[in-house]
């Protein structure tokens, strides 16, 4: 998109994936997520004296499939590290987490620019490391009470912090970026990806710069958004102001901002501390990481097919538009989906414009993903048989669909029970046409005259006489045959 301002913006982006192991990164503790406060904590996560942590090998292979995922390196040896600062949620006093050594680093990500389609965007990444996750703050909604409760039962869930390079050139493209990302740790099973339950989280590192220019301005750090419009709009209100003080001849601060969804506005947290404040440290408790090739290699070799690479294998095998092999491949469910109906029904198109509209449209009525829609894929392919061989019309095949819905049941036993099965016969067919000509002898007339549209109302009452059995081609070749006789 083509903007006006002389200024053009500069985004990086710091993701934090939650990785869906089940226990925490270094302790037994379950990472399930809404359990009663507070009763998810031992001595390891909760940080008392004489506890030790031992990391969890689950997370460690959670955080190579990633690496590799987007062609990055794993690192030989990395270290863990301990990040101090005081926090109420925080009992230990210090975060163990990674900082010169990470467990990854390089790859970068690439997704296709919605705006100007078939044009891809590549955003590099800096660096990839594993981390615990802090406990959580619940701050009393009631004026009368500001008192805070504190529940640990998040402490220690691991975490990726995934950090991009500041590629990223406009709001648009941040959320792009995050869908991009959220898309994949999906494909990889290793993240559920549920923002509101903050599974994925996003820090947006943003400043501006005149445009041309090669150095880096000032950049605030905008936390607290919890959607990918979120993340969309807390940039563009950020840009505005930083565009608006620079204007007036101000200087940005480099703070952290906070995004208020509420209101759709920024405001200053904190004044953005140094690394240096943390005092960080290669942490006592825990030897460095050591990964073998060996281990690389077998991760590499169980590597799904990722979004990118499955849409244009899509595409390409079953002949389908690149809007629908990407709308199709949005879950690695719902591609899986798809491909178990070609399998039935080898129309890729028909078969594409049938999930896309039918499908997708009654997930959305029942807010429910693909994994729990009643109609098997097999069962979708056999209805899609049944319109093109011409069993069932369309018109009836909407039926059949809407009853497979609600009792699971297959096409051939609906069609069967319901007599849904398509009238082809000549002169059941003929009875049928005498009859709604005979009715409309109005209609007969203004054919007559000249008017030939009117054969479209002819053939939809014989199919609403006929409950949508008859052959819509067949009736209309019948009512042209008498409309046209004399
Ligand atoms: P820190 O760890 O202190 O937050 P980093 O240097 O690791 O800082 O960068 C964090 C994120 O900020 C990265 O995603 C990076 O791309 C982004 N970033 C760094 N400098 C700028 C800048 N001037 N404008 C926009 N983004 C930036
Ligand atoms: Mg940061
Ligand atoms: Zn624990």
């Amino acid at each position: 998109m083509k903007s006006d301002s002389p200024y053009e913006p500069v985004i990086g982006l710091e993701v934090h994936a939650q990785l869906a192991t089940r226990s925490k990164i270094f302790c037994g503790c379950s990472t399930t997520f809404g359990a009663d406060p507070n009763s998810h904590a031992c001595p390891v996560c909760l940080g008392l004296p004489g506890a030790l942590p031992v990391l969890n090998r689950e997370a460690v292979e959670f955080a190579i499939r990633l690496i590799l995922a987007v062609g990055g390196q794993v690192s030989e040896r990395s270290v863990f590290a301990r990040k101090n600062y005081f926090y109420p949620d925080l009992p230990k006093g210090y975060q163990i987490s990674q900082f010169d050594v990470p467990i990854g680093q390089g790859g970068s990500v690439e997704f296709v620019c919605d705006l100007h389609s078939a044009h891809k965007v590549q955003v590099g990444l800096i660096r990839i490391h594993l981390e615990e996750d802090a406990g959580k703050s619940l701050h009393n909604e009631d004026p009368a009470d500001d008192s805070t409760l504190v529940d640990v039962n998040r402490c220690g869930v691991p975490l990726l912090e995934i950090v991009s390079k500041p590629e990223i050139r406009s709001p648009r493209d941040a959320s792009l970026y995050l869908q991009q990302m959220h898309q994949i740790l999906q494909y990889l099973g290793i993240c559920t990806g549920n923002m509101e339950e903050g599974a994925l989280r996003c820090d947006a590192n943003v400043s501006i710069r005149p445009a041309g220019s090669t150095v880096l301005g000032t950049r605030t750090e905008l936390k607290n958004m919890n959607s990918f419009r979120a993340v969309e709009r807390a940039l563009s209100v950020e840009i505005g102001r930083q565009t608006e003080l620079v204007r007036d001849g101000q200087l940005i601060r480099q703070e952290t901002m906070l995004w208020d969804e509420k209101s759709q506005t920024v405001h200053p947290m904190r004044s953005k501390e140094e690394s240096s404040d943390y005092r960080y440290f290669p942490d006592p408790d825990l030897l460095p990481l050591q990964i073998s090739s060996s281990w690389v290699d077998s991760v590499r070799a169980s590597l799904p097919e990722l979004p990118m690479a499955r849409a244009a294998r899509l595409a390409a095998q079953y002949g389908i538009p690149d809007y629908d092999a990407s709308v199709l491949t949005e879950t690695r469910e719902l591609a899986d989906y798809y491909e178990q109906t070609v399998a039935v029904f080898t129309d890729g198109k028909k078969a594409s414009n049938w999930i896309m509209t039918e499908v997708l449209r009654i997930l959305k009525e029942k807010s429910i993903g693909i994994s729990s829609f009643p109609v098997r894929p097999e069962h979708l392919g056999q209805l899609l048989a049944t319109v093109s061989d011409g069993t069932i019309s369309g018109t009836a095949a909407k039926t059949v669909f809407e009853q497979m819905v609600v009792t699971g049941k297959s096409p051939k036993d609906i069609v069967t029970e319901g007599g849904f099965a398509q009238i082809s016969d000549g002169t059941m067919l003929g009875h049928l046409v005498d009859r709604v000509l005979d009715e409309n002898q109005d209609q007969v007339a203004t054919y007559r005259s000249g008017n030939q549209r009117v054969l479209a109302f002819f053939v939809g009452q014989v199919m609403k006489n006929s409950k949508g059995k008859a052959n819509p081609q067949r009736i209309s070749e019948l009512l042209k045959e008498r409309l046209d006789r004399s």
